[in-house]
């Protein structure tokens, strides 16, 4: 190693070292954070300046009394120089958020369309518009974008989506046909609504995040990070069997979770409703054709958690999509189902939770990926800064 690549790495290791503790224990002062790492102050002093000037800290205005009675301006994340975006293309809509480095949704879009049989020029299309809007308030803002993340409903692997059936689409590569100044990275949405939930929901670290849409996805959380699987195709929950003789399933198997418990099936089942909002609304009234369809759902739904379980080992299961808002009439008999399956074996059954984000999950896991990778390494933001101003 050359002394100038030794210099740069170690100022880059040192910059995510000083970012780690502001962003963990700030407001600090410059004297608190060479404390708290071992850094020499002017060291730290340095550091932080740099990383004030890239908008990713800012002053907070408060002083606090440092040492021989000098005060000291304390530091910390800054919500106002700095955002990502979060895009989502689902079967039924498209959505957009901005999200700040601390953490703050500044704006949110939503566009119900069914995108069910439309090529995927004209659905990017549509949501570059919600993009450009985003990026406008941005711009009004004075932030500096980070970086983008897309979510999608099928399974991806290096910024190709290999497959959406339910919009009939194959091999395509989403976040290349969008015109953004940051690249865009492309993920399942059920993995981005899991990490939305780690970031943003209830805080757990350990969790199965199950994604009830047309299809049904699911994100596993391990230790607060993403499991992906060999293929980072883990996580297709909906094809897990049910019942090998059930109905036909796209996926060509019979039986799959998704021909019981996916958005059409459980529509079918309940006697037709357009929406789930409608089917909410009927069983809300007690219409027992719906009700029985989510009993039926639900049934199906802990069969296939008890699958995941008895693999996995899981505590905690959080529902979210379209499950969310019919968790009342779900969960029940899901968690018979697991008790029947589990409680002997274990002794204990996983918790059932609805998850707190809605529909929002993968917009916010999204952007949120974004803006965790810029506090955990700031050095590729910092030299991207410098450029920017230079050039
Ligand atoms: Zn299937």
């Amino acid at each position: 190693m050359t002394q100038a690549v030794r210099h740069d790495s170690m100022r880059a290791r040192n910059l995510e070292v000083v970012l780690g503790e502001v962003s963990r224990g700030g407001p600090l002062t410059r004297a608190a954070v060479a404390e708290r790492t071992g850094l020499t102050k002017s060291t730290v002093s340095k550091l932080v300046g740099d990383l004030v000037d890239a908008g990713i800290l800012a002053e907070s205005g408060l002083t606090r009394a440092g040492e021989r009675g000098r005060p000291g301006v304390e530091v910390v994340l800054s919500g106002n120089r700095v955002a990502s975006l979060g895009l989502e293309i689902n079967v039924g809509y498209l959505a957009v958020c901005l999200l700040d480095l601390a953490g703050e949704v500044r704006l949110t879009l939503r566009l119900a369309r069914d995108n069910r049989g439309s090529a995927p020029d004209e659905v990017l299309a549509e949501l570059q518009v919600l993009a450009a809007e985003a990026l406008d308030e941005a711009d009004r803002l004075g932030f500096t974008l980070a970086g983008a993340g897309l979510a999608v409903s099928g399974p991806v692997g290096d910024g190709l989506l290999l497959s959406a059936p339910h919009l009939g689409w194959q091999d395509v590569r989403p976040g290349e046909m969008l015109d953004l100044p940051v690249p865009v990275e492309l993920d399942n949405e059920a993995n981005f609504a899991a990490l939305g939930e780690v970031w943003f929901g209830a805080g757990e670290l350990d969790f199965l995040y199950v994604s009830g849409e047309v299809g049904i996805g699911a994100g596993l959380v391990l230790d607060g990070a993403l499991f992906r699987g060999a293929h980072g195709l883990a996580g297709e929950l909906g094809h897990v069997v049910v019942s090998p003789d059930g109905p036909p399933c796209r996926c060509g198997g019979r039986g799959c979770l998704e021909a019981y418990a996916g958005q059409e099936a459980l529509l079918a089942a309940a006697g037709g409703p357009a929406t789930i909002a409608d089917l909410v609304a009927l069983v809300k009234g007690g219409d027992q054709r719906a009700e029985l369809a989510c009993a039926e759902a639900g049934r199906a739904l802990g069969l296939a958690l008890a699958s995941a379980v008895n693999l996995l080992d899981l505590d905690r299961i959080v529902l979210g999509g379209i499950f969310a808002p019919l968790f009342g009439w779900l969960s029940g008999p899901a968690e018979q189902i697991l008790r029947e399956r589990l409680g002997r074996l274990r002794g204990s059954v996983p918790t059932v939770t609805s998850s707190r984000l809605g529909a929002s999950a993968a917009t916010l896991g999204a952007a949120g990926r974004v803006v965790h990778r810029v506090i955990a390494e700031p050095g590729p933001f910092l030299a991207a800064h410098r450029e920017a101003r230079e050039a």
